[in-house]
């Protein structure tokens, strides 16, 4: 399915609207639907469990989206993120520069200083898209949000454009607090806002969007001491490399992680092991193995904090593009805290009895939203008779269907006893209206993996018809079964 079908098809189904829609048309901003917000949270609890309550040595927090604009000044946000504008003389459309050149050469234009981009625009005469004048030239947009902070208006201050720094600045309190010892993560779920020039692609690019990161701090000595690393040295993954970059190609390689750690594509074992464990966990939730790779940042398009980067990759119809970065900060961000701070944020070693600033070996950070487009990209499908949803059981809207095959007798009292006492484990969807074919098809077209049906032989039997959403197979339960018959399913 393409773009457009998807976005359709989230409006229609109930997963997502554009935002305040009865307004018009308010670009980069979306609302989630009953369905959709089931998803959303589905997937941020199975990040979270996964990723924090799994782990021993990750812990999380939840920090203010506004925060102090000092933070912004010593992360360096202020001065350096931005993207590059370009504007229409004619009819003041605002572009994004390098996406124009990018779609009007066919070829991807990655971290080109404003003046070559201007001068690729000049070079190959580039239109605005939209009205065909001149395009002017190209300058840095900051994509930070302003907004003043009590009644006094020069009191400036930001949306915070990634997570990420909540996590820095509360990295003390967080270490004193808990005694973690490096190596340790900090985890965060939260709102991020980005003034996008042209949010585009539905929820690919978003002004307001939710971010999952980690940072994943270490002594220096311990860059190739990960412990976890054997566990996924001999993971299968298609890399494009820097290097290959550079020659022009632009077809993957298959390589374990192993080799692609000894090429160079990652800066250590800690970020091996971060890229790897994250491009598994894609595997397990059904992406097509064919349709995820590794690219490795070329030098020029490394954020200013980062000392290597790797993208996860996903093939959208509109082309690879990033789903997740894991990017080496080094000591960038706590240095640059402890200078503008004047706070004292090093480590202390006990053993060496030696101080020293912590390094992220890895920040593993995605939004909720690359991924649940990705997973209608992956799930989605129009088969012979019917929409299905192919989404992971653990992050489906609702797990099951419940149906009373007629809205009479016994019926509907059994099926709402079944209902209520299911929904107390599981988000469960209670349907009477229709015929039960077309209640199948409505859950399967939202996701839902499994569907019961209560018939007059329940009554009798204490059994229902329990029917898989993938294989369509219907098969008769005991009532007093299905809980464990479940739980079992969802964890296979
Ligand atoms: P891009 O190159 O696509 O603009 P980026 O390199 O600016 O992304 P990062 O700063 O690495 O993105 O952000 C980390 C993650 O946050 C991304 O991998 C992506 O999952 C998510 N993300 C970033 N910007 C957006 C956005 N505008 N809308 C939705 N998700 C986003």
């Amino acid at each position: 399915m393409n773009i457009d079908e998807i976005t359709s098809y989230c409006r229609r189904r109930g997963l997502v609207f554009p935002t305040a829609e009865i307004y018009g048309n308010y670009s980069g901003f979306y609302d989630y639907g009953p369905v959709g917000v089931e998803i959303s949270n589905n997937i941020k609890n199975l990040w979270w469990k996964t990723f924090v309550q799994s782990r021993e040595d990750v812990t999380g927090i939840n920090g203010s989206i506004i925060t102090h604009p000092k933070v912004w000044e010593a992360s360096g946000h202020i001065a350096s993120f931005t993207d590059p504008l370009t504007e229409c003389a004619k009819c003041h459309k605002r572009w994004r520069a390098d996406h124009v050149i990018s779609d009007a050469l066919k070829k991807p234009i990655e971290g080109l200083k404003i003046e070559e981009l201007t001068k690729l625009i000049q070079k190959n005469n580039i239109k605005c898209p939209d009205c065909k004048g001149a395009l002017g030239v190209v300058q840095n947009f900051n994509q930070m949000f302003t907004t003043n902070v009590g009644a006094v208006e020069a009191n400036t201050a930001y949306l915070r454009p990634e997570t990420a720094q909540s996590i820095f600045v509360n990295y003390k309190p967080v270490m004193d607090s808990t005694r973690m010892k490096p190596p340790f993560g900090i985890a965060q779920i939260g709102k991020a806002f980005r003034n996008e020039i042209s949010p585009r692609n539905f929820l690919f690019r978003l002004r307001e969007f939710e971010q999952m990161e980690i940072e994943y701090f270490i002594q220096k000595k311990q860059l190739s001491e990960c412990a976890y690393f054997d566990e996924f040295k001999d993971l299968k993954v298609n890399v494009l490399s820097e290097k290959e970059q550079h020659k022009g190609i632009t077809t993957n390689s298959i390589m374990t992680i192993s080799k692609a750690l000894k090429e160079g594509v990652f800066n250590s074992e800690w970020h091996a092991y971060w890229t790897a464990i994250f491009y598994k966990w894609y595997l397990n939730l059904g992406v097509n193995p064919e349709n995820l790779r590794v690219r490795q940042h070329v030098k020029e398009e490394l954020s200013h904090y980062s000392a290597g980067t790797v993208d996860i990759e996903y093939n959208y119809p509109m082309g690879w593009k990033e789903l997740q970065g894991v990017a080496d900060r080094t000591t960038y961000d706590l240095t640059q805290h402890e200078l503008f701070s004047k706070e004292k944020l090093e480590y202390f070693d006990e053993e060496t009895r030696k101080k020293e600033i912590l390094y992220v070996a890895a920040e593993p950070s995605v939004s909720v939203e690359r991924i649940f487009l990705t997973l209608l990209f992956e799930g989605l499908k129009e088969e012979k008779e019917r929409t299905v949803l192919k989404i992971h059981p653990l992050l489906a809207p609702y797990k099951i269907g419940i149906f009373p095959l007629v809205n009479k007798d016994a019926l509907p009292v059994k099926a709402r006893e079944v209902f209520k006492e299911l929904s107390a484990e599981y988000n469960c969807f209670y349907d009477d209206s229709g015929s039960i074919g077309r209640r199948y098809r409505r859950q399967d077209e939202i996701g839902t993996p499994y569907c019961i049906t209560i018939d007059f032989d329940t009554i009798k039997d204490n059994a229902a018809t329990l029917r898989d959403r993938d294989t369509m197979k219907q098969e008769r339960v005991k009532i007093k079964d299905l809980k464990e018959i479940i739980r079992k399913k969802l964890i296979q």
